[in-house]
């Protein structure tokens, strides 16, 4: 029977809300179990049922907490359907669809770990900001504010502070808190006023004996402040901030640091200070070590430590601690209340570096918590293994004009290895530029095609995109199958066409752009998915695509070579293979810096190897995606270079330009027709004419390595030698640095850990797309060996307890849950 749906609607909320928290039994208070015979109370009650007939309504929930994820899944929707139909709660809801919440948890955060709240566990991801730990659960603070209020409440900060503090990230207190900061003085010990030495930077200690404030010309204020102790006087002197006269009284205790210079008479400039009205009062500025946070505009360092100071003050003992007490024993961290409080204002140096040791293996822990998590949850998925090494597979090596390379072969039965087992596979394949990756690509795409199933391959651009179609059509085709190629610029008409023959099966491999993610583009059977050059696609695309199939398995390609550190977290849900090799003959590609003075030899050497039947790039600089891309100047170099070339065809390639005409462009340089292509990055990635030679880049200090990188592998693709050049006037260290390095390094892993080096990780090769929370303290290579040891340490808990449902894993759980929970489901749609 199927109760009155009214009657049974507050049942309903609770397992949708379980749904969307990934079924770790943290929708109700105390779990299911304990929820079950308030709920059949209610059923009698207020649907009129008997206790059979309530008992047979929530059938199987009583062994909901020993279930694994799986059966729970299960479970719920069977409830679900019993009570209201066969509509199961919506398995794809996203976050941004789920039903509005509350602005901030309705209960009171509690650390209890036996009584539960939905909103003490894990809010759902609607309640919580996308920033920092904010949705960390956090002990109400005595006198009323918690922990998630806005930071404009806080006393002291207000709305126009509040939108400062927005720029760096601080929404709420506990962001307010987690705002680490960058550096530290040790301010502690004062120095006599006779001894100072002009140029140091010091702490003086005295009392005030006189002050003055005077202007000494239009616009030049000076307060001096004299101080006095007993070995002689110094003042602290400010420029334009004659207000502070009224702050000093004289005989007041002072401390003043900063820098000491001799001018006529020995001040201390600009100094922090701190007035100490009575003897045993807490110095907050001076007279300890001292934190030193990041800024923005019109925030001080001493307003942000004035306020953290009295936050720190309000942090309970038993704040939550996410590392269960038998790895916090084990590692001998400080415990979590202690940690937060010495990382911002620590006694001593010893105190500091243990603060940071144990907040740092947190982060790089939940991070790893998060990775491994994903992973085994993959593992669970079910899919159809794929037929791998099957007759098409073979023909298609016999038609291969070249043998694999060791490497390809390698990578190649990693892969068959996943395809044919029945989970998806989630792999990564890396290798440098002009490794081989597509052949590889092609094999497991024959794999779906063997077994009668769809494959994709997505590519970042149009042109990458076209070429990999150009380039597999006339190795797939005779094969008896059928490629097409997806992009936004298609015509109506032929749109339509493609999409129904791609949802009736009768095209077998598609190649696109995100086109291939749009709604309406479906497959019939779609059993591998492909993304070339991933690192250009957020996560969100490369979840559409998957979306498109039942689990499809996922092979994702890219040419950005990270050491294994980095690895383990941006790519930590991956399993990885390496083409660590590229094909033979290739003769590595002669890298040269040029001033723009001598900027002539470059292009004597492309109308070399033009002559002798070649072919070169010459790229420009210009932001593709934005509006700024100047047509005028890349005109105006098109020119000049047509005037330099007067007996060479030319070609002109950038973004803005129609589909149709890029695919010209591009097919008439690939077919040798135009012997100098004019870019702009569009040839970035991907692209591949081995008949090129000749690699110019102008105003080549414009791009990172990376990119340098990528252009640099547009030639060097055959056994012909090859030459880069690139023409720069760097300004500063760095540039200059970049392209030494680049006239120097070949191997794109050595390039990595340069970039690495020059940039630091949050920039590297364009990570912060990937979509992981950003490292607030953890350096992703000086901490190198606390990534390893989280990732033990994650694997151990996860494999004991996956569902994290013990109760020494409560604050994790919840603390995990408020952080990642909403990556984890958005990763595992599809
Ligand atoms: P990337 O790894 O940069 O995507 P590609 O797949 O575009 O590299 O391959 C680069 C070039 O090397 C292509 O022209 C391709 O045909 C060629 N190639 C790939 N594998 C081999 C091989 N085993 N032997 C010779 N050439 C190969
Ligand atoms: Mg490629």
């Amino acid at each position: 029977m199927k109760p009155n749906q009214e009657a049974v609607r507050w049942l309903l909320k609770p397992l949708e809300l379980e749904q969307r928290l990934g079924f770790l039994d943290t929708a109700v208070a105390g779990g299911m179990k304990r929820w079950l015979p308030q709920v059949r109370d209610k059923l009698m009650a207020q649907a009129g049922l008997t206790a059979a007939e309530a008992g047979r309504l929530l059938e199987g929930l009583e062994a909901y907490a020993e279930a694994r994820s799986d059966q729970r899944e299960r479970l719920v929707a069977e409830v679900w359907s019993r009570l209201a139909g066969p509509k199961a709660p919506e398995p794809k809801a996203t976050p941004a669809a789920a039903p509005a919440a509350p602005a901030r948890p309705i209960v009171p955060l509690r650390r209890s770990d036996k009584c539960e709240s939905p909103a003490a566990g894990m809010s759902p991801p609607a309640m919580r900001k996308a920033h920092g730990r904010s949705g960390t659960p956090a002990p109400s603070v005595a006198g009323g504010f918690q922990w998630q209020d806005p930071v404009q409440y806080i006393k002291g900060v207000g709305p126009q502070r509040a939108k400062l503090f927005a720029n760096l990230g601080v929404h709420t207190a506990e962001d307010l808190l987690r705002h680490y900061p960058r550096d530290w003085q040790d301010r502690r010990s004062p120095a006599k006023i006779a001894i100072l030495r002009h140029g140091q930077t010091a702490l003086v200690d005295g009392r005030v004996k006189a002050r003055q404030t005077f202007t000494v010309r239009r616009g030049l204020k000076i307060t001096k402040v004299v101080l006095e102790d007993g070995t002689g006087h110094i003042a602290a002197t400010w420029f334009n901030q004659p207000y502070l006269m009224e702050r000093f009284q004289n005989g007041q205790r002072v401390l003043a640091y900063g820098k000491v210079e001799f001018h006529r008479s020995w001040q201390v400039l600009n100094p922090d200070y701190e007035i100490l009205e009575d003897e045993t009062e807490e110095s907050i500025h001076t007279g300890r070590i001292v934190p030193i946070y990041p800024l923005t505009e019109r925030l001080s360092q001493r307003v942000v430590r004035s306020l953290v100071h009295a936050l720190v003050g309000q942090i309970p003992d038993d704040w939550p601690d996410p590392l269960p007490p038998a790895l916090t024993a084990e590692k001998s961290f400080a415990p979590a209340a202690q940690a937060l409080r010495s990382i911002h204002f620590p006694p001593d140096q010893d105190s500091l570096a243990r603060a940071r040791a144990r907040l740092v293996f947190e982060e790089l822990f939940l991070q790893q918590i998060a990775v491994v998590r994903l992973k085994r949850r993959y593992q669970h998925q079910h899919s159809q293994p794929l037929q791998v090494n099957g007759p098409l597979a073979a023909r298609f090596r016999q038609n291969l004009p070249f043998a694999l390379t060791t490497a390809q072969e390698r990578a190649t039965q990693e892969i068959c290895r996943d395809l044919g087992l029945a989970r998806p596979m989630h792999r990564l394949l890396q290798g440098d530029v002009g490794s081989g990756k597509t052949i590889v690509a092609a094999l497991a795409m024959l794999a779906a095609a063997d077994s009668g199933r769809q494959a994709a391959l997505m590519a970042p651009t149009e042109i990458l995109a076209g070429q990999h179609y150009l380039n597999l059509k006339p190795l797939l085709e005779p094969l008896g199958l059928r490629l097409e190629l997806f992009t936004s610029g298609l015509p109506a008409k032929a749109k339509a066409g493609l999409r129904a023959d791609l949802a009736s099966g009768r095209i077998h491999l598609a190649v696109g752009t995100h086109a291939l993610t749009q709604a309406g583009v479906e497959f019939s059977d779609l059993g591998l998915a492909v993304v070339d050059e991933q690192h250009r696609f957020g996560v969100e695309q490369r979840s559409l695509l998957r979306a498109k199939g039942e689990h499809p398995h996922v092979l994702v390609m890219t040419a950005t070579p990270i050491p294994r550190t980095l690895a383990l977290t941006v790519y930590g849900d991956l399993d990885v293979s390496v083409l660590d090799e590229l094909p033979p003959g290739r003769i590595p590609v002669h890298t040269e810096w040029l001033r723009r003075s001598a900027g002539r030899k470059a292009y004597e050497q492309l109308a070399q190897a033009v002559a002798a039947g070649q072919q070169g790039f010459v790229v420009f600089p210009a932001i593709e995606e934005s509006e700024k891309l100047d047509l005028k100047a890349l005109a105006t170099e098109y020119q000049r270079l047509e005037r330099v070339f007067p007996d060479c065809r030319l070609g002109l390639l950038h973004g803005r330009l129609p589909t149709p005409d890029k695919e010209r462009i591009m097919a008439e340089f690939a077919a040798g027709r135009t012997q100098i292509l004019a870019a702009t990055t569009v040839v970035e990635v991907g692209v591949d004419i081995p008949n090129a030679t000749v690699m110019i880049i102008e105003n080549a200090e414009r791009f990172g390595l990376a990119s340098l990188h990528q252009l640099r592998g547009r030639v060097g693709r055959s056994s012909k030698p090859a030459q880069c050049f690139l023409i720069g006037e760097p300004t500063t260290e760095e540039g200059k640095r970049r392209l030494e390095v680049m006239s120097q390094v070949r191997d794109g892993f050595k390039l990595a850990e340069e970039d690495l080096a020059l940039r630091g990780p949050g920039e590297f090769f364009g990570l912060r797309q990937h979509g992981l929370p950003d490292l607030k303290l953890a350096h992703l290579i000086r901490d190198a060996d606390q990534i390893e040891a989280a990732r033990q340490a994650a694997g151990g808990i996860l494999e004991a307890d996956p569902e994290l449902s013990r109760p020494e894993h409560a604050a994790l759980r919840r603390i995990y849950a408020s952080l990642y929970l909403e990556k984890e489901q958005r990763a595992l749609a599809g």
